[in-house]
């Protein structure tokens, strides 16, 4: 039964199934929750409830997985593969054509996937207008049409645009919003829409989870992603804990450093590792996030809320850094990744500007 692969928000997809069962699933659905919280992989399995051929015969709609229309659904699982490949073949157009060309992820004729558009990475006019231009025909090989805007946010004239599709969608389509945020949609959006939300998943099921699809990762390991993922079920088996783990030993060596203010040669041996070019600025990216929660939880030992603490895993040497700063120096160290973040947009140097940021904490402590 494959709703019940699903994990997490039991109620709510209880609700759109019982919806769906009394034909009174609504033709614009905003799925809400935050990145990584399943609305992407809800939403292919409602669109394949809409569509099995073979549905089990019995309890709320559900799909069989493995009729021609499930079959090819379910090609759009991988979405970033999926429309990595699609930028690929626009990268690939001549230049006029590439500019008319909007990125689309279609593997079932009758289930259109619209992502934002790189690189401004917002839905764009001419996505809506495609979506205007085919919704209005009856289903070739489905019974319902299915779009689904994997993160809602539209450029001014999409918005507009899809309002009026909204105000009179035709019967045999649903529309998926799916978004982080829905107060970022328009209000005349979601009052045509209904809204759906996904909530954060308890640490102990992520943890329980992680057991089956990560068995590499001993407990400790597992108590740390759980706790770094907030709740998302997708964030959580998909984490990069390598990846994490080795920014985060860097992220320590820079606090140390500029904590204890002695020694530069280990700070100056990480910081150089920080190259110019694309590599570096995703590393960097790492770096700063892996920074920002250090001092994240710094805080929460200083204010005594321990069971906040998410890199629970150095407990012991989070106190200790916890102990040696105060909350003015945490507050300069976040000021201080902020002038880092705005480096990196000048383009500086980034081990130097990394360097600058240790240092300088270091001199006013
Ligand atoms: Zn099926």
């Amino acid at each position: 039964m494959p709703f019940s692969d699903f994990v997490g928000n039991p109620e709510t997809v209880h609700r759109l199934r019982e919806m769906m069962a009394h034909n009174r699933l609504p033709h614009a659905v905003v799925l809400s929750g935050a990145h990584g919280s399943g609305k992407y992989t809800l939403a292919l399995m409602l669109a394949r409830a809409l569509n099995c051929l073979e549905p089990p015969a019995d309890g709320l709609p559900d799909f069989c997985g493995r009729c021609s229309n499930c079959t090819r659904i379910a090609q759009a699982e991988d979405l970033d593969a999926r429309v990595a490949e699609a930028v690929d073949a626009r990268e690939n157009l001549r230049e006029t054509e590439k500019k008319e060309t909007r990125i689309f992820v279609q593997t079932h004729p009758d289930v259109l996937v619209i992502p934002p558009d790189p690189p401004q990475l917002m839905i764009k006019v001419d996505q809506v207008r495609h979506v205007i231009a085919t919704i209005y025909y009856r289903p070739g090989e489905a019974r319902e049409r299915v779009y689904i805007f994997t993160d809602s946010v539209f450029m001014k004239e999409a918005a507009n645009s899809l309002l009026k599709v909204l105000e009179e969608p035709p019967e045999f389509a649903t529309i998926f919003l799916l978004t982080e945020n829905p107060g970022e949609l328009l209000p005349t959006i979601r009052s045509r829409a209904m809204t759906f939300a996904l909530g954060p998943l308890a640490s102990a099921e992520i943890e329980a989870l992680l057991a089956k699809r990560r068995p590499e990762w001993n407990p400790r390991q597992r108590a740390l992603v759980a706790g770094l993922s907030e709740g998302a079920v997708g964030r959580a088996v998909s984490f990069d804990l390598e990846t994490y783990t080795a920014a985060r030993s860097h992220a320590l060596v820079l606090l140390n450093s500029a904590l204890r203010g002695s020694d530069h040669s280990q700070l100056f041996k990480t910081t150089e590792t920080y190259r110019p070019g694309a590599d570096g600025r995703e590393k960097t990216d790492v770096l700063l996030r892996t920074l920002y929660s250090l001092l994240e939880d710094m805080l929460f030992l200083q204010s005594g809320t321990a069971q906040l603490v998410r890199n629970t895993d150095i407990m012991g040497e989070l106190r200790k850094m916890a102990d040696a700063a105060d909350f003015a120096w945490i507050q300069r160290a976040s000021e201080g990744l902020g002038e880092v973040e705005r480096g990196m947009r000048r383009n500086l140097l980034r081990s130097l500007s990394l360097d600058a940021f240790a240092t300088a904490l270091e001199r006013v402590s």
